[in-house]
């Protein structure tokens, strides 16, 4: 699939591509190479409340659909989605750096989640109960919200829209998505498989552009019944702030910080290899990513060693080439991250092992090398702020206990990880780690099947899973007097 032209309509409203009323674009880049790839239109307030009106006016026909009808066009975008894998990976990896392995692989995670909302369309079962009055009956009955606003990142640009649509057209919900400046391309060639795949005008509308003027229609206008949104934490606190004078509801998936703890029964080289792909992965750029990591002393000049010979195998460069493992970063100022949190180590007693700088080798993206720091204190800014590069720092522990509590002294709380073969340790640690998420003996955790999402200030509601669909119902509850 080809998106035609240097300057793409990327405003879709009511089943209409347009520009932006005020004929503003921007562009977008290329993070491997620097250049510009397409530009876009860059929309704000009028497109945002348009798009509201327009999903406001298609929800009665779309609500009143039957759940195998909305299942339907829900296994076609799922069908369309796996026909143009290649393509949409393609965009994606142009715009957002990622390896072209990691994109395909995102685009089947994405599908995914199309299969398993048309499938759950079916199931989204009410309740009756049984009634302590002779003379009453009790009912409750899942119906949809209403309109639904989507802001999604630039991290996964197709799974987090689709981790969202999924659901919400699933329920019967229509939507109004706004997908993140550095990544619109991306989001574009999902809103046109829906398009392709037949869903009715009205019921997804695309508005890119000015993410704070988008952001703030959403929260002041009363036709939007829930924001759903995926980012940082910063945002989604003022989501929550400036959704509270409509009581908009919210769900809200936000930042990580993720420790990994390897205790000395681990299975050394399983803990290498994940450590590896959860660090490295889309360039450290994942909200689950670990971000710090706990050795047990006995075992971390073996797992460092390890871990850092394995390292240097992996290829560095353009995502497009077949043989890169890591790409670059999204932009200047994610590199700018990176380098502040490795010097703040270094200046604080932490060993440089591997890396440690800026990188372009014959590019002239946004390149940092992997880099791994040991003898890492909790005073670094690495180990109590998220990192969303490629920083692996290694600090040790002695104690159980200890181990558990440095991995719950923050204020995130999304996903955590352990490496142990003792499968008493495995159940004790779990259960105390304060983590929506928690993956034994693997850092791969999200699956369409399951619930995702964080606890504390990593956000509210589920992704995924049964309860993936359950946020975007109300539960209207009936009381019926029989006589
Ligand atoms: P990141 O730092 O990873 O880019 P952000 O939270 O800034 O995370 O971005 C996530 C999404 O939120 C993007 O779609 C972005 O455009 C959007 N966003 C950024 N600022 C605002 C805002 N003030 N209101 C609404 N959405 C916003």
């Amino acid at each position: 699939m080809e998106l035609d032209g240097r300057l793409v309509n990327s405003i879709f409203i009511n089943g209409e591509w347009q520009a932006a009323a005020s004929g503003n674009i921007k562009d977008v880049y290329n993070p491997s190479t620097m250049e510009k790839i397409k530009a876009f239109s860059y929309g704000g307030k009028t497109e945002a409340n348009e798009a509201v009106e327009a999903a406001k006016a298609a929800f009665p026909l779309w609500s009143a659909k039957t759940a195998r009808e909305r299942s339907t066009l829900l296994y076609k975008a799922y069908h369309t989605m796996l026909e143009r894998k290649e393509a949409i990976a393609t965009i994606l990896t142009t715009e957002q750096g990622k390896p072209l392995a990691e994109a395909r692989g995102e685009i089947e995670s994405a599908a995914s989640y199309l299969l398993w909302y048309a499938e759950e369309a079916n199931r989204l079962y009410g309740e009756t109960i049984p009634s302590s009055h002779p003379h009453k009956r009790f009912f409750v009955i899942p119906q949809p919200i209403g309109v639904i606003a989507a802001i999604t990142p630039w991290n996964f640009p197709a799974s987090m829209i689709t981790r969202k649509l999924g659901p919400a057209l699933a329920a019967g919900c229509t939507v109004v998505l706004k997908p993140a400046s550095q990544t619109p391309l991306t989001a574009i060639a999902i809103v046109k498989v829906f398009e392709d795949a037949g869903f009715p005008k009205g019921v997804l509308n695309l508005v890119t552009g000015d993410a704070a003027a988008i952001g703030d229609a959403f929260m002041e206008n009363e036709d939007v019944r829930l924001i759903t949104f995926t980012g940082s934490t910063a945002v989604g606190k003022l989501l929550m702030r400036g959704s509270a004078a409509n009581v908009k509801k919210l769900s809200l998936e936000l930042g990580g910080h993720a420790p990994i703890i390897v205790f000395a029964d681990a299975d050394l080289d399983l803990a290498v290899k994940m450590s590896l792909l959860s660090k490295f992965r889309n360039c450290g750029q994942t909200c689950i990513c670990a971000n710090r990591i706990y050795v047990h002393d006995s075992i971390e000049k073996d797992f460092r060693e390890k871990l850092i010979k394995q390292l240097k195998l992996m290829k560095l460069g353009n995502g497009l080439e077949e043989q890169v493992e890591i790409g670059p970063l999204i932009d200047e100022h994610a590199v700018r991250k990176v380098k502040e949190q490795v010097d703040d180590a270094l200046s604080k007693g932490a060993i440089l092992e591997y890396g440690g700088k800026a990188w372009n080798g014959e590019l002239q993206g946004h390149f940092f090398e992997p880099t791994v720091i040991s003898n890492v204190t909790d005073e670094m800014k690495v180990m109590s702020e998220e990192t969303f590069g490629p920083l692996l720092p290694i600090q040790t522990f002695d104690q159980e206990a200890e181990a558990i509590a440095k991995a719950n002294d923050t204020q995130y709380g999304l996903a955590a990880y352990l490496f142990t073969e003792n499968i008493h340790r495995a159940l004790r640690v779990m259960e105390k780690l304060e983590y929506g998420i928690i993956g034994i003996n693997d850092v791969f955790p999200a699956a369409a099947e399951a619930p995702f999402g964080g606890i504390k200030q990593s956000g509210q509601g589920k992704e995924g899973g049964r309860e993936g669909i359950i946020e975007f119902v109300e539960m209207k509850y009936v009381s019926m007097g029989i006589k």
